[in-house]
């Protein structure tokens, strides 16, 4: 009896896929990946155990589905039902390519108020598609008995029945199991974090053309500003921020440089006007070497009018009211 687990790499899941193993399953983890929760650390976890590992690039479903949420977002730009349920259509259809004979998941009931309650589990084994499939080892005794409890596939009575936020169950039951290394519990999704959520939000506002994994890794580089509603600047905070900035540059962007001080790369993107260019030189210098006042040149490529322009060096905070 083979079980397909939707693995993350925390605690939960190696628990979770531990259970069915030792309950003589054959499990193989399948990871979701996009470009706002990467598969490293849980291709990692599932090798410390000895677990067939899979990732799955849902990158185009995840954004189309991410624009509009029928379920909304959590407490920032996470659609977590929304993106369970896509989760587990996908494992649906590996089902019926016959890759496995059920899902299996690390969730355990209550320990996420808006995604991990027994509504939004309802919702989401409703909308994938294979509700009966699902099983929650950590949770089943709680949850009325799925398919392969019914069918003796498991064993019912050797699954757990744990709820609620505490982890201390889960790190008794880790010591017994035998997993000594374990990752942070819900780390690593970007969707999750303040500061992401609100540049992501600025840009599913304002972008005209369809979001690219490019701007999503831009979002995690350096400062942000909204210029105007049709143009925003990157500024780069340090080294790797500047030459990643040029990395992900598209070929319409504008990049600019201070030419006389050690200072920062930044990135105009979108329509910007010729005050917005000029703030935007303005920034780069304030965020250089050059002292509060100094007046130098800096290089401006691509966009209308390559050249340099002759800016200002200003007080950051003159900026933070632009800041995203
Ligand atoms: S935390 Fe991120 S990866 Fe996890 S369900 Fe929510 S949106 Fe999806």
């Amino acid at each position: 009896m083979k079980a397909l687990c939707i693995f993350s790499g925390g605690l939960d899941s190696l628990i979770s896929t531990i259970i069915l193993r030792n309950q003589g399953i054959d499990v193989q983890a399948v990871f979701f990946e996009t470009p706002f929760f990467r598969s490293e650390n849980a291709r990692i976890s599932a090798e410390r155990i000895g677990i067939p590992f899979i990732s799955v690039d849902i990158t185009a479903r995840h954004f189309k589905m991410l624009e509009n949420p029928p379920h909304g977002y959590g407490a920032n730009m996470n659609p977590c039902i929304d993106c369970h349920a896509l989760m587990f259509k996908i494992a649906g259809e590996m089902l019926s390519e016959g890759r496995a004979s059920f899902i299996a998941t690390g969730e355990v009931l209550g320990q996420r108020p808006f995604s991990q309650n027994k509504r939004a589990m309802a919702i989401v084994a409703k909308e994938s598609g294979i509700a009966d499939l699902i099983l929650r080892p950590l949770s089943a005794r709680l949850l009325s008995p799925s398919l392969p409890e019914r069918e003796g596939w498991v064993t019912r009575e050797a699954l757990l029945g744990l709820q609620g936020r505490s982890r201390k169950p889960q790190i008794r039951l880790a010591k017994d199991l035998g997993i000594t290394e374990y990752e942070t519990p819900a780390g690593g999704c970007l969707l999750t974090e303040k500061t992401f959520s609100r540049r992501l939000k600025d840009l599913m506002l304002l972008k005209r053309k369809p979001i690219d994994p490019n701007q999503i890794e831009l979002l995690r580089t350096g400062r942000h500003f909204r210029l105007s509603p049709e143009a925003k600047a990157v500024v780069g905070r340090n080294l790797y921020d500047n030459e990643k900035i040029v990395a992900l540059a598209d070929k319409e962007d504008i990049i600019m440089n201070v030419e006389f001080f050690p200072g920062p790369t930044t990135l105009v993107s979108g329509e910007p006007e010729a005050k917005d260019i000029i703030t935007a030189a303005s920034m780069t210098l304030s965020y250089s070497d050059a002292a509060v006042g100094t007046v130098a040149s800096v290089a401006v490529n691509g966009g209308r009018r390559p050249g340099s322009i002759t800016a200002t060096a200003l007080p950051i905070d003159s900026f933070r009211h632009l800041m995203i």
